[in-house]
């Protein structure tokens, strides 16, 4: 059994026993929880303190967003320095790896979709990555 602290549309707060809460949820839609005090079916559970610590805040998601933007912006640094740009070249050059005409090495670069049709049949290894715009 959980408790939840519930209000309803007026304002008053109670306790509701539920089995789980998916019962709180299922007896909620179905409009069967009730206000004691003045029979209000539209209740809503009051956060406690623990979920209330538990949710986002929206400053909390601008954070997130620019830790987001900075794992992008130091992955796109660590390929501008340790992979070759070979920019258009990208499907011939990694053929020409795979049959040791050139020396391996990490490349990247653009590809079309039936160049990455070839190197998929070729059985060569590579992976796309968007790269976002980075427009502030
Ligand atoms: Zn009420």
């Amino acid at each position: 059994m959980i408790v939840y602290d519930l209000q309803c549309a007026n304002g008053h707060t109670f306790e509701g026993w539920f089995e789980d809460r998916n019962a709180y949820e299922h007896q909620g839609k179905k409009k069967l929880i009730a206000c004691p005090i003045c029979s209000d079916t539209s209740v809503v559970a009051v956060p406690s303190t623990f979920s209330i610590k538990a949710g986002t805040t929206s400053s909390e998601k601008e954070s997130d967003r620019a830790a987001d933007r900075a794992s992008v912006e130091k992955t796109l640094e660590f390929l501008e320095n340790n992979f070759e740009d070979v920019g258009a070249n990208f499907a011939p050059e990694a053929l020409k790896m795979h049959y040791d005409v050139t020396e391996k090495r990490n490349i990247r670069g653009t590809s079309t979709e039936a160049e990455e049709e070839t190197l998929k049949n070729e059985g060569i290894k590579f992976f796309k990555l968007p790269i976002p715009r980075l427009d502030s």
